[in-house]
């Protein structure tokens, strides 16, 4: 390199100062640039999605939260604009919480409702998107569309309220998509009591069955949706009362 007088120095160092500072300033930009990029990305997701639901057990749960003498009632294939207010208003009138599992188009169908669960202090479960029973036998990428869909409809349903537990229709449970419900926050909840409304069998069958079935074990399960629910209203007017009278308290399934 030929030598340089000392003015012909300063010149050369400050074209290299204009030529990092302009370095410099293309930089910041193409970053923030990049940042908007991805704030913008963030934005047009659904809220109910911006946090990671924190992963819970995997295995279906029976027991209430409570421990002691209680059970746990748990409302499900709703919401149903019918028959949903009237088993809200049976549960307030003795005090009672429940979970309802509800079916993932419903909720979207009925946001009302589900606010008016959530309102009242009861807890929602994912309970899929078109309740097939079979999912079980079909392939992983069906049971997440099932499972996910239905959870991303309630919450925004809901007005981001987090779907606390997956029931699989039918109990149609597999290793997978307990797995898959637990990592997005739901817990697999189970039955152990099903008081057979859906057959509808006539209210003091249902509250028979209930009387002779709640000591082996704490779940109840009971329909909301899927046809007239006139005897669940009616036999839940029985049963509540007379849980209490036995001296069960009323509790929410473990989650963790
Ligand atoms: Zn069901």
């Amino acid at each position: 390199m030929a030598r340089l007088t000392a003015s012909q120095r300063n010149i050369a160092i400050t074209v290299a100062s204009v030529i990092a500072l302009i370095a410099a300033i293309a930089g910041a930009l193409a970053v923030s640039g990049y940042n908007k990029a991805q704030a913008e990305a963030k934005e047009s997701k659904p809220t109910v999605d911006a946090k990671p639901a924190r992963p819970v057990p995997i295995e279906i749960v029976h027991m209430p939260e409570s421990g002691g003498k209680a059970v746990n009632i748990t409302i499900d294939d709703g919401p149903d604009p019918t028959w949903t207010p009237k088993v809200l208003e049976v549960l307030k009138q003795n005090d009672v919480k429940a979970v309802f599992c509800v079916i993932g188009p419903q909720a979207k169908a009925h946001p009302e409702l589900i606010q008016q669960i959530v309102a009242a202090g009861h807890r929602l479960c994912d309970h899929s998107m078109t309740h097939d029973t079979g999912m079980d036998k079909k392939p992983e990428a069906y049971q997440s569309q099932e499972i996910l869909d239905a959870q991303r409809m309630i919450e925004e349903a809901s007005g981001g309220v987090k779907v606390q537990y997956w029931r699989a229709p039918g109990g149609a449970f597999t290793p997978f998509n307990r797995k898959l419900a637990a990592a997005h926050g739901m817990r697999p909840l189970g039955w152990n009591v099903d008081s057979k409304d859906f057959e509808k069998p006539g209210v003091s069958t249902i509250v028979s069955t209930v009387k002779k079935e709640v000591a082996g074990g704490p779940t109840l399960l009971f329909h909301d949706g899927g046809g007239k629910r006139e005897q669940t209203v009616a036999a839940l007017e029985k049963v509540l009362p007379w849980l209490k009278q036995q001296g069960y308290a009323f509790s929410f399934p473990k989650i963790y």
